[in-house]
């Protein structure tokens, strides 16, 4: 399918709640970009994976993603096994993304921390020709890590200021989550929508003052950036 960018992550929304305005702004460049949601989210206490289902697909027109899919994962048991990352190879076979993103390796919830790295693993693993799984060998280029919800300081943050909106509206399609009927609102496991969006809007901010802009989404990369022209590096120093 040779996608220009794959996001991975555990859980439905996950991928909105991280990085869904780079993926927005890099479709809106034209890149071919796509969702792969480890599991179907079935251990969550609101909504049905049905009902999760639909809700990602419309995040994912919002979204403007051409690709989303479940890898299959079961919920709450996101792990690095021989298994998973196989499965996970053979996707990257078929989907070759050119740059994948990652969530964190350091994260309170197991599946976050596991889906880091299962997902390195299985884009690893991917590229090794006597791998007993389908497709021709193959290994993205770029591997990044989102990390909104990581307690880690970013190697650089993407201007989502345009994409903001867009990207508030993804994440509100998750509405079985955010959005519980009255007779389900007794329940703190999940934030409730103003919390939610207060959030949002605060974490957006506050990495976009990083650069100088109004909203924006961190990321890491383990390699150092390569600079050609020293002269016209963006964001201002004093
Ligand atoms: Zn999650």
């Amino acid at each position: 399918m040779n996608l220009d960018l794959l996001a991975i992550a555990a859980h439905p929304d996950d991928v909105e709640l991280s990085c869904g305005g780079t993926l927005l702004k890099m479709a809106q460049r034209g890149y071919k970009t796509g969702i792969l949601d480890l599991t179907a989210g079935e251990m969550g206490t609101r909504g049905t994976p049905e009902i999760r289902a639909k809700e990602a697909e419309s995040a994912a027109k919002l979204l403007a993603v051409k690709w989303r899919g479940t890898l299959g994962v079961p919920d709450s048991d996101v792990q690095p096994s021989r298994q998973h990352k196989l499965r996970l190879a053979a996707m990257i076979r078929q989907l070759r993304p050119k740059t994948v993103i990652l969530p964190h390796w350091e994260a309170r919830h197991p599946d976050h921390y596991h889906a880091s790295t299962l997902g390195y693993e299985g884009c690893f693993l991917a590229g090794l020709q006597r791998l007993p799984i389908e497709g021709e060998a193959y290994r993205p280029f770029k591997i990044l890590y989102s990390i909104s919800y990581a307690d880690a300081r970013p190697t650089f943050v993407v201007d989502i200021t345009a994409q903001y909106e867009q990207r508030r509206r993804a994440i509100l399609a998750f509405r079985s989550q955010f959005r519980p009927k009255n007779s389900e609102k007794k329940s703190k496991v999940h934030l409730s929508i103003d919390r939610l969006e207060a959030e949002m809007n605060h974490l957006a901010r506050h990495y976009g003052q990083m650069i100088g802009v109004v909203y924006g989404e961190p990321f890491l990369q383990k390699e150092l950036m390569k600079v050609a022209d020293v002269v016209k590096m963006e964001v201002r120093s004093i």
